[in-house]
């Protein structure tokens, strides 16, 4: 028995042992079946490199120098009358939200689930190479997810609306969000398509190409976005004011951050939120503002949110998260190709086109499901940066009662709870709290 086991072998102790006469026929029997093997090496491989990433990102990703933030009273801040109707006006979207963002792991295990089926529906199609059935499987994903999401977006924009944080009807959210839906489905067509070709052609290489393919999409997604999905959804033009993109540019300079130009884009059309953004990369990086936080914001409100948004940029955080993004999709294709070995075994050499395609679907699936629920994850590293370039930002403005001025005038405008429950937040957070964030500014008084 314990020589069995110290050959590794899983299964020992399920079969029934009597004496050493059935040795042979007993290791014949007691031996995994290769799928299984396969999915248990895959497995447990996916989640010894899952650890292995967490424990490089905090140890190497992580932010730096930030404290923690001092205690708040939030009636000292905040208005108390308005914030007790801000929570009540968040508790349903919030509940809303949370559904929203579970509905991609639904259709991931109905992906799963159904793998069978679906695959045989488009192997039938005769007609339909190989990637064209994988790119069906991604389009049809895409889309459903979409359209499922497309009424629970709608109530919340609705709710938002009536409650003055956002500006636009349903009508003009909806084509935004048709043309958002059109985004996902071609990227999901395209990443599946290319999913079906690797897991057929490269029967056992296809986790690497998966993996790699992954991170090419995200590397393609945020250095490609804003000249390519943005300009869809808004309209940029210089700033004017010469004097105000001097001062951005005086900023820029104190957090040591090369920007080409300074543009005002026509957020407030959409929303009444106060944002900008530092986008591209080397000499066609520049400051995005939102026209809002010109025309509706003071000058201490703009400062405060350009200043972070430039900490964020001195920190590299868009490189160290796709680093980090990077050390989780290793583990995360790890972990779904050891999902389809233990569902369609893992036989050698290629697959026949209907295995392949079922593979397809699992896999497509199985990333769907892993993705949704490592949030927590992505969150946890995005609260993280977000806290450091508050903590950059108080640095160099050094007008930390600017800070909580500006965050208390971002808190009345968004309605949003200073507070949110602690588990929803640690799960969909990826800002920290406002009272973490005034809490930071009061250190900074404090130390100042
Ligand atoms: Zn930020």
């Amino acid at each position: 028995m314990t020589a069995i086991r110290g050959r590794g072998d899983l299964r020992a102790s399920a079969v029934d042992v009597v004496c050493n006469d059935s040795r042979v026929a007993r290791l014949r029997n007691s031996r995994l079946p290769g799928a299984d093997r396969s999915a248990a090496i895959l497995i447990g491989g996916g989640l010894i490199a899952l650890l292995a990433g967490l424990a490089i990102i905090r140890l190497f990703l992580w932010s730096d120098g930030v404290p923690a933030p001092a205690e708040v009273t939030l009636s000292d801040v905040f208005d108390t009358e308005a914030l007790a109707a801000d929570r009540d006006f968040r508790r349903p979207i919030r509940a809303l939200a949370v559904a929203a963002a579970f509905i991609p792991l639904i259709a991931g295990i109905a992906l799963i689930a159904f793998s069978r089926r679906i695959a045989s529906l488009l192997d039938r199609a005769s007609a339909l190479p190989t990637a064209a059935a994988g790119v069906v499987i991604g389009a049809g994903l895409a889309a459903a997810i979409g359209v499922v999401r497309l009424p629970v977006g709608a109530l919340i924009n609705e709710r938002l609306r009536d409650g003055g944080v956002v500006r636009r009807g349903t009508g003009s959210w909806a084509l935004d969000a048709l043309q958002g839906i059109g985004v996902q489905v071609v990227v999901f067509a395209v990443a599946i398509g290319g999913l079906s070709l690797a897991v057929r052609y490269l029967p056992r290489a296809w986790p690497a190409a998966v993996a790699g393919g992954l991170i090419a999409i995200a590397v393609a997604v945020a250095f490609v976005s804003p000249l390519v999905i943005q300009p869809l959804f808004e309209n940029t033009r210089p700033v004017e004011d010469a004097a105000l993109a001097a001062e951005i540019r005086e900023l820029a300079d104190l957090a040591g951050v090369d920007v080409s130009e300074v543009v005002v884009n026509d957020a407030a059309s959409r929303s009444r939120t106060f944002n900008a953004r530092v986008e591209g990369i080397g000499a066609t990086r520049r400051v995005v503002l939102f026209d809002t936080l010109i025309d509706e914001g003071d000058r201490e409100q703009l400062r405060w949110t350009v200043a972070h948004e430039l900490a964020h940029e001195k920190h590299r955080h868009i490189a160290k998260g796709l680093t980090g993004y990077t050390l989780m999709m290793i583990p995360l294709t790890l972990l779904a190709a050891g999902m389809v070995a233990l569902l369609t075994g893992s036989g050698p050499g290629r697959p026949d086109r209907l295995t392949a395609l079922r593979r397809t679907a699992i896999a497509a699936g199985a990333i769907v499901v892993l993705i949704t629920v490592s949030a927590p994850i992505q969150n946890g590293v995005s609260r993280a940066y977000e806290a450091e370039a508050d903590w950059t930002a108080l640095q160099i403005t050094d007008e930390p009662l600017a800070a909580i001025r500006a965050r208390a005038a971002s808190r009345s405008r968004a309605r949003s709870d200073p507070d949110p429950p602690r588990a929803l937040h640690l799960w969909f957070g990826s800002h920290p709290t406002h009272r973490e964030r005034v809490g930071l500014a009061l250190r900074d008084l404090e130390t100042s």
